[in-house]
């Protein structure tokens, strides 16, 4: 990495780490190095000191890592789609309104589904459910009598009955019909129980995605009913006298949809398709255009994976306009647009703090190099090819130098395998392999022209950071899907970084580890990141974490659920936020619970063992309690590193 010559500004923190870019406006760098939360799109001079909130967190003890929520993004996120819609809504003269629903699945923790209710609630926002617990939470939580709760998945009787005891309490459930099979089940359920379902058809699209979307498209064109099983519902419900209970049209063509032209062209087609069944005398009502708003976490702007081409008003207009001119066109009403929008509700809300707790360098170690008597030759021509390079200044064997000591370190490796050189000189071997490596480094920033080959030294020096979390409990998307997300130290950002790393948690599994970040064009391997500072902590932020993988964590070397802290903004103290709530991680206690061990009983164990160590006189009475205790803290403590 290169040592900066010129200073460092705020600039160079923005250019090497792209918060702008990523953040939506809810984060940015402060002047003072640390990462402020902006957490009100409608306030933009309130803003939080991330830092201060750590701080704050530290001071009531609250160990690291930890989830921080900020409980107004998800408002304002809430109230900025409702918005978006109603504004474009009225630009258009469209004659539908807006009713979205949350999925409940992107993140079902009660208290943002609470939050996502509350803040919806004036706009008539409702909930989707994509399974019977969701469904028993969405009956619960989604009380306003305006708003729809939406049924996904596939349905057994309970679930449908449970949507009929939605209806009985005046909810506006409405059951989408993935499967035919579904449908008459409903009807004979509603003929027993006397009362009359509200019909959602989910389509099963024909618009086909480009590039990266296609294969997400692809798979979930297998889900909802194909144009000849609408038909035949439609004959069955008309022959049953129930055609008017179908009020909704539903498709939906994927998440992370990354190119607008897929969302086009799924308007399009859907508009088609309720035009045609509203003109046969079905009373379509609603057209659900279903998810798929993205989130740019590489803040690309593309149509990367990671990232998306367009932006929330773009969305919105899309949609709309789509809507109003396709209805128009073939002479039909405008239908009421109901959106299920859960990554873009939730990603931004919440972010995971993790300190990092030291460093894996290749290089790191120095042995002794001088000269021995009965050295291997390898040993005297590595010490050479060093010397060499002490006296290369502004000349072009660098490459030569490297390649040689590439060579002589596989030789050594080569001959400590057929005996023939000792440990000791292996050791010697490897250390000036590195400290050449190393000074080739440093004279590469004074060369006008750095060959192509030697770019491979900085990946090879780079760091591994090793920082306290789990990637399978915290970054679950990063490491299933390949997901990049955004990674930034919380502070000191007015310091120029100076070394590349990767990021390792503490897992005991070589998979448990970041290598993807956001770079210049690309993504890179490799992310600056400060020197560390025995006396300090470094604290660095995985941001966007809200949606999916926040509740899709596992378990994975017994690393439970993290503590986590609520942010709510108030403007009249002096740090602008105070902590709502706290919400305890797993304690070991627990992981081991859910794994159906009885803590109590190990604890027993471990005490009669040391009472029996006590009896045979090998441990101290009072030594044997302290240890007993141990046992016991570190059974009620946190599974994380302290
Ligand atoms: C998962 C899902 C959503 C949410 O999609 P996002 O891309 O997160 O907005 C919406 N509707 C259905 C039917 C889903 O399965």
């Amino acid at each position: 990495m290169k040592t900066v010559l010129t200073p460092w500004s705020i600039d160079d923190a923005e250019n090497t780490y792209h918060v702008k870019r990523w953040g939506n406006g809810y984060f940015d760098i402060g002047e003072s190095g640390d990462i402020q939360v902006i957490p009100r799109y409608d306030q933009p001079n309130l803003k939080i000191n991330l830092k201060e909130v750590i701080d704050e967190m530290q001071s009531k003890g609250i160990q690291f890592p930890a989830v921080i929520r900020f409980h107004d993004i998800l408002r304002s996120q809430v109230e900025l789609l409702n918005k978006t819609f109603r504004n474009t809504i009225e630009d258009a003269n469209y004659q539908g309104q807006y009713f979205g629903v949350f999925p409940v699945k992107v993140n079902q923790m009660r208290e943002v589904i609470e939050e996502i209710v509350s803040a919806g609630s004036r706009y008539n926002y409702g909930l989707e459910a994509g399974s019977k617990p969701e469904l028993i939470a969405a009956l619960a939580y989604n009380t306003n009598k305006n708003s729809l709760t939406i049924l996904n998945g596939y349905k057994d009787d309970e679930y449908l009955r449970l949507a009929l005891l939605g209806l009985k309490i005046d909810r506006k459930v409405i059951v989408v019909i993935e499967k035919y099979s579904e449908l008459i089940k409903l009807i004979d359920l509603a003929k027993q129980l006397k009362i009359k379902p509200i019909i959602g058809l989910r389509v099963k699209m024909m618009v086909k995605g480009r590039g990266k979307w296609e294969h997400s498209s692809g798979e979930r064109a297998k889900f909802g009913l194909s144009i000849a099983e609408i038909l035949n519902a439609v004959t069955y419900l008309e022959s049953e006298g129930l055609i008017d209970c179908v009020k909704l049209l539903h498709f939906h063509i994927g998440s992370q949809l990354t190119d607008i032209r897929a969302i086009k062209e799924a308007v399009q087609e859907a508009s088609l398709v309720y035009s045609k069944l509203f003109k046969l005398g079905v009373p379509l009502e609603y057209i659900d255009v279903g998810g798929g708003l993205a989130i740019d976490y590489d803040g690309s702007q593309s149509t990367n994976d990671s990232s998306c081409n367009y932006n929330l008003s773009e969305y919105v207009s899309d949609i709309v306009y789509g809507f109003k001119q396709n209805c128009d066109l073939e002479s039909v009403p405008h239908p009421h647009i109901v959106s299920e929008s859960g990554r873009a509700m939730t990603a931004h809300h919440s972010c995971v703090i993790t300190n990092v707790i030291g460093e894996i360098h290749p290089s790191g170690t120095q042995y002794f190099t001088g000269k021995a008597t009965g050295e291997h030759i390898i040993v005297s021509n590595i010490r050479e090819l060093e010397k060499n390079l002490a006296v290369t200044d502004r000349n072009d064997n660098q490459q030569e130098i490297y390649n040689d000591a590439v060579q002589l370190k596989s030789q050594a490796m080569q001959a400590f395998k057929l005996g023939i050189l000792s440990l000791d000189d292996l050791a010697k071997v490897e250390t000036m392999y590195w400290r050449i490596l190393n000074e080739i480094e440093q004279q590469m920033q004074h060369l006008d022209f750095v060959p192509e080959a030697l770019n491979d030294i900085s990946q090879l020096l780079s760091s591994q950071y090793l920082a306290n979390f789990s990637v399978f409990q915290s970054a679950a998307d990063s490491w299933a899907i390949d997901q990049v997300l955004p990674i930034v130290p919380v502070s000191r950002l007015n310091e120029a970084p100076t070394k590349l790393c990767s990021l390792v948690d503490i897992t005991c599994d070589s998979d448990g580890k970041i290598d993807k970040f956001i770079g210049n064009d690309t993504v890179a391997n490799n992310i600056p990141l400060h020197t560390l500072n025995p006396a300090d902590d470094y604290f660095i932020g995985i941001f966007l974490t809200g949606a999916y993988q926040d509740v899709m964590g596992d378990m994975h070397n017994l690393f439970g659920r993290l503590n986590e802290v609520h942010i709510v903004s108030y403007d009249d103290d002096p740090k602008d936020f105070y902590i709502e709530e706290v919400i305890k991680g797993s304690s070991v206690d627990n992981v081991l619970s859910t794994m159906q061990y009885t803590p109590a009983i190990m604890a027993q164990i471990i005490k009669k063992e040391i009472d029996d160590q006590i009896a045979r006189g090998k441990i101290k009475p009072r030594e044997g309690v302290n240890l007993i205790d141990f046992y016991e803290d570190c059974l009620d403590g946190y599974t994380y590193l302290k």
